[in-house]
């Protein structure tokens, strides 16, 4: 479903409806005052926080939030926001820069909180899943696992017709398939795979294992394939190609994290915008 700019300019005219939309996101109860009022506060004229008519204690709404103590104004926020829900490859922060008129430097740090906002904290994985790596960057077509030099390897499992999780990982190895998957698949759940040793433990950890030999050129067998996870993976690179194209290894687990997000909400009744700005309403766990 998607949410378009006739609606966004009548939902978010300016700064004070944006600080609205946050405060009632936090307290969907109008707030409770110290004082023992309930949805008793008016927004403060011209500041960023609300207070209680009864007895003038403030609240701030954007206080741990991705908007807090940015010097840009909330409506830039939303509609940068705004800009990335409607996109469906992402948005780059020159396209951000110039949509938004801020500097490359903003653009920049605002495109990626946005993106913190869409790490995944989902249900884990049941049914059919499929996992597999893949690796991103670097000029030469190099050999899977060690042999893939300048690549940054992937590592992402997806429910067919569910979510997905991926993951940029340091090296590929055993233990980094072994993690992710046990903090991501329900037990019990088949999990589909090529031949590549660091899949051979899956068995072993409760669920079942369904393998596809790509090595001798067999890609489906029935219902044991892992197309689902390949069709990802090409729709991550046509995005990365598309619209940021050099992506450095520090920053490609964001984008990884934005593309899933996309990925395994693309059958939400609500708009992307709807499900980002929700997100972007909590309290971070951690300041960033
Ligand atoms: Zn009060």
């Amino acid at each position: 479903m998607r949410y378009n700019f006739k609606e966004f300019e009548r939902d978010f005219p300016n700064d004070d409806a944006c600080l609205e939309f946050v405060f009632w996101n936090r307290w969907p109860d109008g707030g409770k005052c110290e004082c023992g009022k309930v949805n008793s506060f008016y927004k403060v004229t011209g500041r960023r926080c609300y207070a209680c008519s009864f007895c003038g204690f403030q609240l701030h709404p954007t206080a741990g939030t991705i908007f807090h103590k940015s010097e840009t104004s909330l409506k830039s926020w939303f509609f940068a926001i705004f800009l990335m829900a409607q996109s469906r490859n992402g948005v780059a922060a020159k396209e951000l820069q110039r949509q938004l008129g801020i500097t490359y430097k903003t653009a920049h740090r605002m495109g990626h909180k946005i993106r913190a906002l869409m790490a995944r904290k989902g249900d884990m994985l049941t049914g059919v899943v499929e996992a597999d790596e893949t690796y991103v960057g670097g000029k030469a077509t190099g050999k899977r696992g060690r042999g893939a030099l300048n690549k940054t390897p992937v590592i992402g499992i997806v429910e067919r017709r569910g979510a997905v999780v991926a993951q940029v990982m340091d090296r590929v190895t055993t233990a980094a398939a072994i993690k992710l998957i046990r903090q991501n698949v329900a037990p019990g759940t088949t999990v589909h795979t090529d031949e590549f040793p660091i899949y051979n433990y899956v068995p072993k950890l409760g669920f079942k294992h369904a393998v596809v030999n790509h090595g001798s050129k067999e890609y489906v067998r029935g219902r044991v394939h892992t197309n689902t996870i390949d069709g990802f993976w090409s729709q991550v690179k046509r995005s990365l190609d598309g619209t940021h194209h050099c992506v450095s290894r520090k920053y490609l687990g964001r984008y990884v994290d934005e593309f899933s997000f996309r990925y395994s909400h693309r059958f939400s009744a609500a708009p992307m915008f709807s499900l980002i700005l929700d997100k972007a309403g909590e309290q971070l766990s951690e300041a960033s």
